[in-house]
């Protein structure tokens, strides 16, 4: 008896799969799609050029080459059309060339209406009136500022001594003129040991990110053919957590050590190409002028798991939401 209702159940599912096969086609492209890469967020660093001289930096002026901007909203297209929906502009320093930089963020909001556009810089070029020319284009604006003491910020290379007057200045740009203001810190050799509380919480990012000192041979590991050697950086990860546990009361704060940051973004470098930075190096892939974004992505050495897992999506438009300290810029003395 169970045998042969076992048997009108195997043919009931052969003969569905031939009058119905539609069905049964859908259902296999729903698990393909499903584990399909999707480029949803992109880092652009569009330029190496940069007016500092962080000790650190693993994405150093190893070239001047900048794409031509027809060549690089086409391939922005590209990706849009293949799901990005966030992108953030990075260097080198991106302010260097802010024309290029403003003709970018505004093709990203007004014809590719992303979700979100967003810059990361050592905010050292910055301009109020870029701000507020771009505000409506402008979702998120990250600076990079690793010290609230300017002899630490000079011994790592961060500017000259005028590296937090000008963090507080943007900030409160930033506030005013409804841009999600994000701060970016590099957890070194320097400042493993300091507590940035009170000023995290006066001048209230949105978001913190907390990175550990990283090192890509080819960009920063000292050796032949490399800007920069920071190894004299180096913290143990005991260390970087210990940094973390000192901020924990931070609600905006979001560590990043080394083994969450190395395959988690996606790169996207000066000559349009992704980099693959597994096996501590950035290997780029075909240009995307050149080959279907699936291709290059293939080639691009991208965890999309580990992005999802360091927490790659986020409220990351242009809604106010500061939930970090007390947003109050305004009294900040520097
Ligand atoms: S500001 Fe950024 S790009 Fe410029 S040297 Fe420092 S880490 Fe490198």
């Amino acid at each position: 008896m169970f045998l042969k209702l076992l048997i009108t159940l195997f043919i009931i599912v052969i003969v569905s799969s031939y009058v119905y096969p539609k069905h049964f086609k859908r259902k296999k492209n729903k698990i393909q799609c499903n584990t399909k890469r999707v480029p949803l967020s992109v880092n652009f660093h569009f330029t190496r050029q940069c007016n500092y001289e962080c000790g650190f930096c693993f994405h150093t002026a190893k070239t001047s080459h900048l794409s031509s901007i027809n060549d690089a909203k086409l391939v922005l297209k590209k990706l849009a059309n293949e799901g990005m929906k966030k992108i953030n502009f990075a260097g080198g320093e991106p302010f260097l060339y802010p024309k290029y930089l403003e003709e970018l963020i505004r093709f990203c909001k007004q014809e590719l209406m992303l979700e979100s556009v967003s810059i990361v810089s050592n905010g050292s070029k910055i301009k109020q009136t870029f701000l507020q020319r771009n505000k409506d284009y402008l979702d998120i604006l990250a600076i990079s500022c690793d010290s609230f003491n300017e002899s630490t910020n000079k011994k790592i290379g961060r500017g000259t001594g005028q590296h937090v007057a000008k963090l507080c200045d943007i900030s409160q740009w930033c506030h005013e003129l409804g841009i999600k203001f994000k701060l970016n810190t590099v957890v070194n050799a320097y400042n493993k040991l300091e507590d940035m509380n009170d000023n995290i919480s006066k001048i209230a990012p949105f978001r913190w990110k907390c990175f550990q000192v990283l090192i890509l041979e080819n960009e920063n590991g000292g050796g032949e053919g490399t800007l920069r050697d920071a190894r004299e950086f180096i913290i143990t990860d005991q260390e970087f957590e210990e940094f973390i546990k000192r901020h924990s009361g931070q609600a905006c704060i979001v560590p990043e050590p080394n083994n969450l940051m190395k395959n988690s973004y996606l790169i996207l470098d000066e000559y349009l190409r992704f980099l693959n930075c597994t096996n501590n190096d950035k290997t780029p892939s075909e240009s995307l002028l050149d080959v279907p974004v699936e291709k290059a992505l293939m080639q691009a050495g991208w965890d999309q798991e580990a992005f999802i897992g360091r927490s790659g999506i986020y409220d990351w438009s242009r809604q106010p939401s500061n939930i970090c300290g007390s947003n109050q810029a305004k009294e900040l003395a520097w």
